[in-house]
């Protein structure tokens, strides 16, 4: 029976001891595996999922949680990394080598620059950067030597939305993978696999954790020759997960959709509210008519979660909206998101982007799950900061 994603994300295929029906998955901590004689133990293949090796390579706890996020994604494989940001550097360690070309979007997960430009300087792969909202143009910019464009669904903080179908058209076309960091839907917003791509990258430090209290990451594929790179190179790089944080991970699946849901909702009043302000210029929200990449988020995603920014009227200085943030009482102030806290951060684009033709101030909203009329009379009172000089 084919299950729709709301009824996966409660339903797991994990089976309890026997004689103990339950429904979480067990915690099974252990370095050391056991085998009952020599010839178990030389007979075991480590990448083999249906027993086990050692710690580093998974116990049932993480077995489970891959599984069951490979199923939720629309995917076959996955492997886990100890947070978002080493998913994606075992994507690039995985399939990159001296002499290949990686294409980023100019608005990626700044991390990922930072491990581009590094890879460019230090261990001679190209990393170049693209308008996010290039669509099928990326294919004047490929190189025989490109081996994988990452796209992000949106980028984090500009929230411009990528023609994902045409990057992925453009680089098959070239023989180059693509990798998209599905962070912002959680994989229930957009269906990323069906949309063309070939490697997904999720940080479960968001929504799958929802308790601001975990970091870990997940890469997850549909095909066999690519999952045998990503488990060697995470075999490779020693990439292990604490079995405590894989269950808080689990925990949070079955609640993950109504979770999302009320962070979407309360998202957009928040944010159209925003966008009736005098104080703002723009707000960058995918699901806003006037949002970079509106059309192509209405065409292949189905939700927005609790993520957006807004820019500032340029008569407001840095030191004005800093001051609004700080008279902010429901948002804290601190990255990441996906939380049920909501929280407000400022970005220097300048400072990120090649490209960015904005002046005013921007500030990224996680809209957590508070009540948003609270979360609207906070934002209002504190906005009187930027009145008085
Ligand atoms: C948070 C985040 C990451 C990295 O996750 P960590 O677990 O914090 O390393 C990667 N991509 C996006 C879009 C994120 O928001």
């Amino acid at each position: 029976m084919k299950k729709s994603l709301r009824t996966l994300l409660v339903h797991s295929d994990y089976t309890p001891p026997v004689g103990f029906g339950a429904f979480p998955t067990a915690i099974h901590h252990a370095s050391t595996v056991l085998f009952k004689n020599v010839e178990a133990m030389r007979a075991r293949n480590w990448q083999d999922k249906t027993a086990y090796t050692y710690g580093l390579h998974g116990t049932p706890t993480s077995f489970t949680l891959e599984a069951r996020l490979a199923e939720i994604e629309g995917g076959t494989h996955c492997v886990l990394a100890p947070s978002g940001l080493a998913a994606i550097t075992l994507v690039d360690l995985a399939l990159l080598k001296t002499g290949d070309d990686v294409l980023l979007p100019d608005n990626v997960y700044n991390p990922n620059r930072e491990l581009g430009n590094w890879l460019q300087r230090d261990f001679g792969i190209s990393a170049r950067y693209y308008d996010p909202l290039v669509g099928a143009g990326i294919a004047a910019l490929i190189q025989p030597n490109t081996r994988l464009i990452w796209t992000e669904a949106p980028g984090s903080v500009t929230m411009e939305v990528p023609d994902i179908p045409a990057i992925c058209a453009a680089a098959h076309a070239h023989g180059a993978l693509v990798a998209t960091d599905n962070t912002w839907s959680a994989g229930i917003a957009f269906d990323a696999f069906a949309h063309g791509v070939d490697i997904v990258m999720q940080a479960l430090t968001k929504y799958q954790s929802g308790g601001s209290d975990v970091l870990m990451g997940a890469v997850i594929t549909r095909d066999a020759a690519l999952q045998q790179k990503l488990e060697m190179a995470h075999m490779r790089l020693g990439f292990g997960v604490g079995m405590d944080d894989a269950f808080l991970v689990l925990r949070g699946l079955a609640t993950m959709k109504l979770r999302f849901d009320a962070h979407d909702a309360g998202a957009r009043t928040v944010a159209a509210w925003l966008k009736a302000r005098p104080e703002v210029s723009r707000v960058l929200h995918p699901a806003f008519a006037d949002c970079p990449g509106h059309a192509i988020w209405e065409r292949d995603f189905t939700g927005a979660g609790g993520l957006f920014s807004v820019i500032f009227d340029e008569r407001f200085s840095e030191e004005q909206t800093d001051r609004l943030i700080d008279h902010l009482k429901l948002f804290k102030i601190g990255f990441s998101w996906g939380g049920a806290n909501s929280l407000c951060v400022p970005y220097r684009i300048q400072t990120m982007r090649r490209d960015w033709q904005e002046s005013g101030q921007l500030l990224r909203f996680n809209i957590g799950l508070e009540d948003p009329l609270d979360l609207i009379a906070d934002i209002e009172q504190a906005l009187q900061q930027l009145s008085c000089v």
